[in-house]
């Protein structure tokens, strides 16, 4: 990006007014605070409190559900385009916000200049991308409809009623505000419970909602413990719909407990999901490998490997493993680390517990396979984890399976195209997935058969454009619900098909 002595003033700026600030819960449009806090600690240098959150309470989620259906009715009264509205005046906001938002990105998570800046572009594509969407679906269409002679029929689509979203800290700016602005602008109320290590940009972004005109009670910001309000409100049988993005095995626990009827419950929840992953990058013999090498730098290290979307295999065929992997580790060990602050290439990970757990992988790949470069620690000050890189790693090894969401890759070596086509769909997810190769054929069969719900030629695996890239993934990876896509907002509504007989 290239304002970059713009986003300075605004670190500064940042620094000066947001720093320390509390964000309390917004239940029913009143601010409440609670006994309780969440602190933000900047990940990298941990020395530096950010700011807080409130701590819900189970009474806090309790009233912010009642409040939720009392303010329901009349919401779903406002027009489409009324309330598409609200959604591109936020746009509008956050526009002139777009620096402070980097900027409260870079010290709260840890996410560099050239990152933050696209997920603010993307979060601004959410809002305006499904307030245009949303006028697909007003009013009663499809009256020409005739089977029977002398009978019309007609398609109503109707939102659901109240739900909760749940989001994780790797993207708090554009899937927290994405998971609310589509089920809000069909008429939906919802409950956020942002990520506890990212509440203060949700409490940013729901500041920005709130300026934008949502009336009180229809989005209803709670922070809280996952484990605790965020079960709480998923288990609840006045809970209509749950949109998850997080982990393999948070979202399959939600599913779970979402699945099982309460007493008094009217429905079956409605559970959208979007799931880790375990994304591969092919390279075969016919690739440009300058474009391959590009693409596996970026697509492993962009945001400390700390995306869905991560290269976390790459796995290369016999015939150019030894070039690809020396110029791979050769790019690896030339990336800058520092803070967000620098826009340093590789910053810190987000907590203790993920460096922790970053760690443990490691330490396990050292007995999978050869560890080619990184695998140092550094958390004193930060969660700092230097780019690592694992050779000849079996498939099935565990850092050949499970996400590790840290910047750590897995080389795996295949004879030839067959074989790595068969390793890239060798794990339960699938999310992402690349092809670096010059054979017409060979992309046309990964087209075909590679699992994936965002496949990518010749370039990085990561990034997703909203409109033009639908998100989502396949098996494990999600409900391939298709953030940013044509059919989202469908997630959200209920279609109602009426016939008359005149
Ligand atoms: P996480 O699963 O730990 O937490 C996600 C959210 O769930 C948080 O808000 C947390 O408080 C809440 N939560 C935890 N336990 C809960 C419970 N029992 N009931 C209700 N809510 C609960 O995930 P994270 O560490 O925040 O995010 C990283 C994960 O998200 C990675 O696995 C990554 O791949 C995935 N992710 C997927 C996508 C996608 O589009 N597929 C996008 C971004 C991140």
């Amino acid at each position: 990006p290239e304002n970059v002595e713009a986003y300075k003033v605004a670190l500064s700026k940042v620094r000066s007014e947001l720093l320390g600030k509390h964000y309390p819960l917004i239940i029913d449009g009143q601010e409440r605070d609670t006994p309780q806090r969440i602190e933000s600690l900047n990940p990298c240098d941990t020395r530096e409190v950010v700011g807080s959150t409130a701590q819900a309470t189970i009474q806090d989620a309790e009233d912010a559900l009642q409040g939720a259906w009392a303010a329901w009715p009349e919401w779903k009264r406002w027009t489409m385009d009324a309330r598409a509205r609200v959604l591109l005046k936020a746009a509008a906001i956050l526009k002139r916000r777009r620096l402070e938002a980097c900027a409260l990105m870079s010290i709260e998570v840890g996410k560099n200049y050239a990152e933050a800046d696209v997920e603010v572009a993307e979060a601004i594509d959410f809002l305006e991308y499904y307030a245009r969407e949303a006028m697909k679906y007003e009013g009663f269409g499809a009256a020409e409809t005739t089977w029977y002679a002398g009978e019309e029929n007609g398609l109503m689509y109707l939102p659901l009623g109240v739900g909760v979203s749940i989001s994780p800290w790797n993207f708090p700016c554009a899937i927290f505000v994405g998971m609310l602005a589509a089920p809000l602008v069909v008429g939906n109320c919802v409950i956020a419970k942002p990520a506890e290590d990212s509440g203060m940009i949700a409490g940013f972004m729901v500041d920005i909602l709130r300026e934008a005109g949502l009336p009180a009670g229809v989005l209803q910001f709670l922070p809280g413990v996952g484990e605790e309000v965020g079960e709480y409100l998923v288990q609840h049988p006045k809970m209509r719909f749950i949109t998850f993005t997080g982990s393999r095995g948070v979202g399959l626990h939600i599913n779970e407990v979402a699945a099982k009827p309460k007493p008094g419950q009217r429905w079956i929840k409605r559970v959208i999901m979007e799931l880790g992953g375990k994304d591969a990058l092919i390279v075969d013999e016919t690739a440009d490998l300058d474009v391959a090498v590009t693409a596996a730098v970026q697509g492993a290290f962009g945001f400390n490997g700390q995306k869905c979307s991560a290269m976390s295999r790459l796995i290369v065929v016999d015939a150019v493993y030894d070039e690809v992997v020396s110029r791979f580790v050769e790019r690896a060990e030339a990336l800058k680390i520092g803070t967000g602050e620098e826009n340093a290439n590789v910053t810190a990970v987000v907590n203790q517990e993920s460096f922790d757990k970053i760690a443990s992988y490691i330490e396990i790949g050292k007995g999978e396979g050869k560890l080619l470069t990184g695998g140092e620690l550094k958390g004193e000050q930060g969660y700092y984890v230097t780019p690592t890189i694992f050779g000849d790693v079996d498939s099935q090894a565990r850092i050949a399976q499970e996400e590790i969401f840290g910047p750590v890759v897995t080389v795996l070596r295949a004879r030839d195209w067959a074989h790595a086509l068969e390793i890239a769909n060798s794990t339960e997810y699938g999310l992402t997935g690349g092809v670096c190769s010059r054979s017409r054929e060979r992309l046309e069969q990964a087209r075909a058969e590679f699992e994936v719900g965002n496949l990518y030629f010749n370039r990085k695996i990561t990034g997703a454009i909203v409109g033009v890239q639908p998100f989502g993934g396949y098996n494990m990876s999600g409900t391939d619900s298709k953030a940013g896509g044509p059919e989202y907002l469908g997630n959200f509504m209920q279609l109602k098909a009426v016939t008359e007989r005149f």
